[in-house]
């Protein structure tokens, strides 16, 4: 395989100027592929910056122009790594996919940057993955001890060695027996010579959808990387289907795994997916201000304004000051022109650099008793600065709603959470949480709140119908490692 690994590494989290996305969950990948069309890669490109927002740490693409795999990855955003058209002809071929990251499983560093390739017997294979491995370091260390040797520290390298050591005559089948062993959330697009194929967990824990352009297949974790090119959207890849495409666009689906209960990602919902997306067949950007009217109908406060924390506030506001009839105001001003400083700035200059990205609109919010809307609350550090940033500028009374229910788990499916120890609703109660954020009140959806935005009339507990983990403490699969590693005392796993 050709590899232009782009070695500039100019993007530096630490001189990344404060701002209100610090203290949030991260959603860890993007990955988009196609089959069967012109300039592959270049179509790759657009839609992974429209994926941007699943990852901005890295950003990798590799084709296949019927002989030989090319690669091209950096750290970086993907407008910066794919800055210059020319890199596309380093990347020939009609079949390419590509991974936005953000550092996952196994840290950051040139060698973890996906798509990820190796050289198997019967040729070249190349994964692209989202989500994350829960039994990962368990397999690692047998693979170990049986002979594999690892080129990175990701949790994806396992499927590779896992393809590679299994004694199936066909690549098919190796890689159906691989996934067999592997537990957690997997949405995956890999490359061979023969084609692409595309699976999701059997679960569904992490998204994945088709689309169509002409006489090319596309798949991508978000309908909006397809509108981006152009394409059609064509369904979603069902749980535990595994869609295999040739390079003249016929598709053959596979369900090794049978048809067990879906549980995608809730949370998809709440916030990590763009709101101008369709996701489980609904609008990503409806359920949000779904969520705003459930919270209105259960929380309502007295106040003269909603104000949304920008930006994935906004749906959910939207929603809560229709429900309420409390007028919908921009009382944080977000700038779009922030880009990275070459000021390094001191404790003054930090206080100044907040407000360059956010600031209240004091003329606005002066006098007046507030209700903020955020999606959710993780370290709580944000939302005590925002209420602070509220009362400086003036607010009489500042009300806090959260459009989904206290995140009091940690997430082991491919989204960055921190530790539950340092999860604000994991360490207090309501009342503490609120002390602790400085509001006059502060309340969150309710579960069954949150399950009836997405359209089901309530949880059903006893099989739920999405995962709900970070809230619900009830983990869809088995956690091998967590158990292994002495840590899963509190966690509610399937037998
Ligand atoms: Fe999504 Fe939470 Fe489940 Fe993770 S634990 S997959 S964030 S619902």
């Amino acid at each position: 395989m050709t590899d232009h690994t782009h070695t500039a590494a100019s993007f530096d989290r630490d001189s990344t100027p404060w701002d209100l996305e610090d203290d949030c969950l991260h959603e860890e990948c993007g990955i988009f592929g196609v089959v069967g069309m012109k300039s592959a890669s270049a179509s790759v490109a657009l839609g992974l910056h429209a994926l941007q927002h699943r990852g901005q740490e890295a950003v990798g693409i590799t084709s296949f122009d019927g002989e030989e795999f090319f690669s091209h990855r950096g750290i970086g955003h993907v407008a910066h790594v794919f800055n210059n058209q020319d890199l596309f002809a380093h990347l020939p071929g009609k079949m390419a996919s590509g991974h936005v990251r953000y550092a996952t499983t196994g840290g950051s560093g040139l060698r973890n940057i996906q798509p990820l390739f190796a050289d198997l017997a019967g040729g070249g294979f190349s994964i692209a993955h989202n989500g994350n491995i829960s039994n990962a370091m368990t397999l690692k260390r047998d693979l170990v001890q049986k002979g594999s040797i690892f080129q990175s520290t990701s949790d994806t390298e396992v499927i590779i060695h896992l393809v590679a050591t299994s004694r199936y005559p066909t690549l098919l089948d190796r890689f159906i027996d691989a996934l067999r062993l592997v537990e957690g959330a997997y949405s995956l697009i890999c490359m061979t010579p023969e084609g692409m194929i595309a699976c999701r967990d059997p679960l569904g824990i992490r998204p994945l959808v088709i689309g169509r352009l002409g006489d090319g297949i596309i798949f991508a974790s978000e309908t909006v990387a397809l509108d981006v090119i152009g394409a059609e959207f064509v369904r979603e890849v069902e749980p535990g289907e595994m869609i295999q495409v040739s390079h003249d666009g016929k598709m053959v689906s596979h369900r090794p795994f049978g048809k067990p209960a879906a549980r995608p990602c809730i949370f998809e919902h709440v916030y990590f997916s763009r709101p101008d997306s369709v996701m489980g067949g609904q609008s990503v950007y409806e359920v949000r201000k779904a969520i705003g009217k459930e919270l209105a109908k259960e929380s309502l406060a007295e106040a003269d304004l909603v104000i949304p924390v920008p930006d994935s506030g906004v749906p959910a506001a939207i929603g809560y000051a229709q429900e309420s009839g409390i007028p919908f105001e921009l009382g944080i001003i977000r700038s779009h022109y922030v880009g990275r400083t070459f000021i390094q700035p001191g404790d003054g200059a930090r206080h100044a650099d907040v407000k360059r990205k956010h600031n209240a609109n004091r003329a606005l919010v002066e006098g007046k008793r507030i209700v903020l809307i955020d999606d959710s609350i993780v370290r709580g550090t944000t939302s005590l600065k925002i209420v602070q940033m509220m009362r400086d500028a003036g607010a009489s009374e500042v009300h806090m709603r959260i459009a989904s229910p206290p995140t009091e788990h940690s997430c082991f499916y491919g989204v960055d959470t921190p530790e539950r120890n340092k999860l604000l609703a994991a360490r207090m109660d309501l009342q503490a949480m609120t002390d602790f954020i400085q509001a006059d009140s502060l309340a969150f959806v309710s579960i069954d709140g949150l399950y009836r935005a997405v359209g089901e009339q309530q949880r059903n507990n006893g099989c739920p119908q999405f995962c709900d983990a970070c809230f619900s403490g009830e983990y869809p699969t088995r956690l091998t490692d967590l158990i292994e590693a002495g840590k899963g005392d509190d966690v509610k796993i399937p037998a």
